[in-house]
């Protein structure tokens, strides 16, 4: 009996070896096809071809490695013949976490996560909210009430923080408020008690602000080497009171992947409001745009404007509760797209 247990253990963990887990890596600045193969112990030149043809939707010209890209591996065809001792190790390790998880910074009502799917299991993401400490960003005004661009901006950052998590993605808060939690209130009360990650204080000038964050992002990037990883910033803008913004995006001068993630991110809420408000027409749009954050992050990124602070309409889509959680719902839905196209 013993026996065949055993006999059906190693029959499993074979068939697992058929779904063929790849090992992926994102490519950094100077990295080569050669090199990195070299570095990974694939020593045969025919790997070379077989890495190009598991790879080529994402090679740049003349099978050059684009910045931020993942990639996949070659299988070792000699590893895969013992499969049933080397893929123990393959086993995705958010296949053996909890399905429950408990996060404070989530706040009374939110901090026990189910987790639902596995469909970001492998994905890291650093969300950032705009401001926060003693800045607190752009400032509106509605029925006698302050809103602060910073308020807004973490909790709509914070709904959809959860959101990954239950999709199985490992989330790094930047900017971190230990008692507000997600906030099903119209009327956020503005304090300054954020710091950023893991538990510094907000300096009150830009320029330190955005290089304590960025310097968090760079540090947080390179213990997590070699996996997929996205930056995502959340802000809300400021503008004439006549004019109404819809959600838009911005992506690094230059970057490919961090273009691709905001046109993704962008083409979602396009088919969400043709969806859910078809005569309502959606006019946010893509851009490049010279940001710090983006500029001296290493990971690939998106900065996102939620609306103008200062206009009704775009006022509706963050003051209402359920309107915040839309807006971490879409975006959720975008970067589990950009998700796939990029480990395809
Ligand atoms: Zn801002």
């Amino acid at each position: 009996m013993y026996k065949i247990a055993f006999a059906f253990i190693l029959v499993l963990l074979g068939i697992r070896s058929y779904s063929q887990n790849y090992q992926t890596f994102e490519a950094k600045k100077g990295d080569g096809i050669y090199a990195v193969l070299k570095q990974n112990g694939f020593t045969k030149s025919e790997y070379f071809n077989s890495f190009v043809e598991l790879n080529k939707s994402k090679l740049g010209k003349d099978n050059t490695l684009i910045i931020g890209q993942v990639y996949r591996l070659p299988l070792k065809t000699d590893t895969v013949s013992v499969a049933g001792k080397t893929n123990v190790s393959n086993i995705p390790l958010a296949d053996k976490a909890p399905k429950k998880v408990v996060q404070e910074i989530f706040g009374k009502s939110y901090r026990e996560i189910t987790i639902k799917s596995r469909e970001l299991s492998g994905a890291i993401y650093f969300l950032e909210s705009g401001h926060g400490g003693p800045d607190p960003g752009a400032m509106g005004n509605l029925e006698g009430h302050i809103l602060c661009e910073d308020e807004y901006a973490y909790d709509v950052t914070l709904r959809l923080a959860r959101n990954l998590t239950e999709c199985g993605a490992t989330v790094y808060m930047i900017i971190r408020d230990a008692n507000d939690g997600i906030r099903d209130e119209q009327f956020l009360a503005p304090d300054k008690d954020e710091v950023c990650y893991p538990n510094l204080e907000i300096p009150l000038s830009q320029l330190s602000r955005l290089r304590q964050s960025t310097a968090a992002v760079n540090q947080l990037h390179r213990q997590n080497k070699g996996k997929f990883q996205r930056l995502v910033v959340i802000h809300v803008d400021s503008r004439n009171i006549n004019e109404n913004i819809d959600v838009f995006f911005y992506h690094d001068k230059g970057s490919v992947t961090g273009q691709h993630l905001a046109n993704t991110l962008k083409q979602t809420f396009e088919q969400k409001y043709a969806e859910h408000q078809p005569n309502r027409g959606y006019s946010g749009s893509v851009s490049e745009r010279n940001l710090y954050v983006m500029k001296n992050s290493v990971v690939p990124s998106v900065f996102i404007e939620l609306g103008n602070i200062n206009h009704v309409r775009d006022q509706k889509r963050i003051i209402i509760p359920d309107n915040r959680q839309a807006v971490a719902n879409w975006l959720r839905d975008g970067l589990i797209e950009d998700y796939k196209k990029s480990i395809k």
